[in-house]
């Protein structure tokens, strides 16, 4: 049977270390805060708010709440964004995704700071991740690898497998792998003989966004097994992209859904808030 990597206990050291960065900070009269922008009122969108709201209150960081009506033009959206890149008492921004269709996310998220872009998605600190240079990383790959190497497992040398190549979760996940001398290979909808590559891998992360599509047939015996996918079953219970019950007699160690990847977005999100202040210099 595979080891549980526990992503909930992980996820609170991660962010009590981030509440002592941010008490440290505080001595010398420095506030860490985070701005948090939604648009409209979708209810997976409020959730994952106040679940954010909630992890800044617990480390520390004040929280700066813009809680905009769906109608908000992007204009309208656009012009507050560059104040609060101008405002010196806010070090990050974080929009909550998805926005309303009127408004181009793109765009959105090209306006914010590339020194306050908490997330990680603007193009330059994708760049900067791309070529080694410091910059924000997107919170959830970041948080894979803090899974990966908190529990005890090396990646150096190891044969790496990512199922999905999307640009938030794929192919930073990809970049940070080999940033840690894995050896990496990316597959996606075009890749032939899926099951074949997959079981290749000593370490498989996997963000396709199929429930439970991922199988024993996918894994090699030993694998440590990163579940990043979040959907709910029929029966309305959260599940992953790997199917848990049949992947955990085969896998040396696997991620569990919930309490696994999920926490670690928000801790590394926290993280990259207090990491905001050494950026901004
Ligand atoms: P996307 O839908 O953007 O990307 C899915 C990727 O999987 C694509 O690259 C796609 O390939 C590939 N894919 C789809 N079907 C197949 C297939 N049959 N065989 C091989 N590859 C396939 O998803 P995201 O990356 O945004 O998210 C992935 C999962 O992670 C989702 O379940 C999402 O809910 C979850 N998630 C969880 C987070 C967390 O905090 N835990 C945060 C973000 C996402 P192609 O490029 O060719 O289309």
């Amino acid at each position: 049977m595979a080891i549980l990597i526990d992503g909930k206990s992980i996820s609170t050291q991660i962010k009590d270390e981030v509440k002592e960065q941010v008490s440290e900070l505080s001595k010398k009269g420095i506030t860490v805060s985070l701005a948090v922008i939604q648009v409209g009122n979708d209810p997976a969108s409020s959730v994952y708010v106040r679940n954010k709201k909630k992890a800044c209150e617990y480390c520390g960081i004040k929280s700066l709440s813009y809680e905009l009506p769906e109608e908000t033009t992007e204009e309208e959206l656009l012009k507050l964004i560059r104040d609060l890149n101008e405002n010196k008492d806010c070090n990050g921004i974080l929009v909550q995704l998805p926005l309303p269709k009127h408004i181009n996310e793109d765009r959105i998220l090209d306006e914010i700071s590339p020194l306050k872009d908490v997330d990680g998605f603007h193009p330059v600190n994708v760049g900067c991740l791309s070529i080694g240079k410091p910059g924000f990383v997107s919170c959830t790959p970041a948080g894979v690898i803090e899974l990966i190497k908190r529990s005890g497992y090396t990646i150096e040398g190891k044969e790496c497998v990512v199922i999905g190549r999307s640009n938030i979760v794929g192919k930073p996940m990809a970049l940070l792998l080999l940033r840690e001398n894995g050896t990496v290979t990316v597959t996606h909808s075009r890749t032939q003989n899926l099951k074949e590559v997959a079981k290749r891998a000593d370490i498989l992360v996997v963000a396709i966004g199929k429930p439970k599509m991922i199988d024993a047939s996918y894994v090699k015996e030993g694998a440590v097994v990163i579940d990043v996918g979040i959907h709910r079953d029929s029966e309305n219970k959260l599940c992953g992209d790997v199917d848990f019950e049949s992947v955990e007699k085969i896998a040396g160690a696997i991620t569990p859904v919930p309490g696994g990847v999920g926490p670690m977005t928000i801790a590394m999100l926290m993280k990259n808030c207090a990491h905001s202040v050494e950026l901004q210099g």
